[in-house]
């Protein structure tokens, strides 16, 4: 699997830290698990927060992100677990979705959807204080809404891909996206997309984009 976008070093020094919400948490638990790039330099901050935890006799770690990382065997975390699925529809493929998100929310086959329109579905997994962990599903080259941002975005691809603009995103990858402008994620023309999208605030929900649709033409 080759993963071409990664977790930024300010979310990967907050969970080394254990300083992220569960959300937060689970998203770059799910990236970590299929991404040896960001583990690697998790682990460097782990020795970076340890040798500072010695000097500083404080402990810092929280429950949430801790709990999360207990859930990741060592054996369970290698990427070739996680392989690319290039069925129309997903649901004979098993397993799918990698820990630790399969044993919080199971695996794809299991999931009880809500419709949100022209095929794309979502599944809320954890809602506190504003942050929401999701799973959504975007049916093969079908666009989901065009929306902005009053807070972030992190979308991790659990299964297929998608594009936003010119850039693609492929199965493993995470998106952040702040306080940007409007985007409308499309998933590739080959697989359905289902990715796991946290969000600390509503979305900017606008019209459509006729500008964003030939972006996508082009490619
Ligand atoms: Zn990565």
């Amino acid at each position: 699997m080759k993963i071409s976008h990664h977790v930024n070093d300010d979310f990967l020094y907050l969970y080394a830290a254990g300083d992220l919400d569960y959300s937060w948490s689970l998203a770059v638990a799910t990236h970590l698990a299929m991404c040896s790039h960001c583990r690697q330099r998790v682990a460097l901050f782990e020795d970076v927060l340890a040798v500072s935890m010695e000097e500083n006799s404080t402990e810092t770690v929280s429950l949430s992100a801790m709990d999360l990382l207990d859930n990741m065997d060592e054996a369970e975390i290698s990427d070739s677990d996680v392989k690319p699925t290039h069925s129309a529809t997903l649901e004979n493929e098993t397993p799918v979705f990698p820990e630790p998100l399969r044993s919080l929310a199971g695996d794809l086959k299991d999931i009880k959807w809500s419709t949100m329109g022209g095929g794309v579905k979502q599944k809320i997994l954890h809602e506190q204080d504003g942050l929401i962990a999701r799973l959504l599903y975007i049916p093969a080259g079908v666009a989901a809404a065009s929306h902005g941002h009053n807070g972030v975005e992190l979308t991790q691809v659990v299964a297929g891909g998608y594009y936003d603009g010119d850039q693609a995103f492929n199965l493993g990858d995470m998106q952040t996206v702040g306080h940007d402008a409007p985007h409308q994620p499309i998933a590739m023309q080959d697989s359905a997309c289902v990715c796991l999208a946290v969000t600390d605030a509503p979305l900017k929900f606008q019209n459509m984009l006729p500008r964003l649709f030939q972006k996508f033409f082009r490619i």
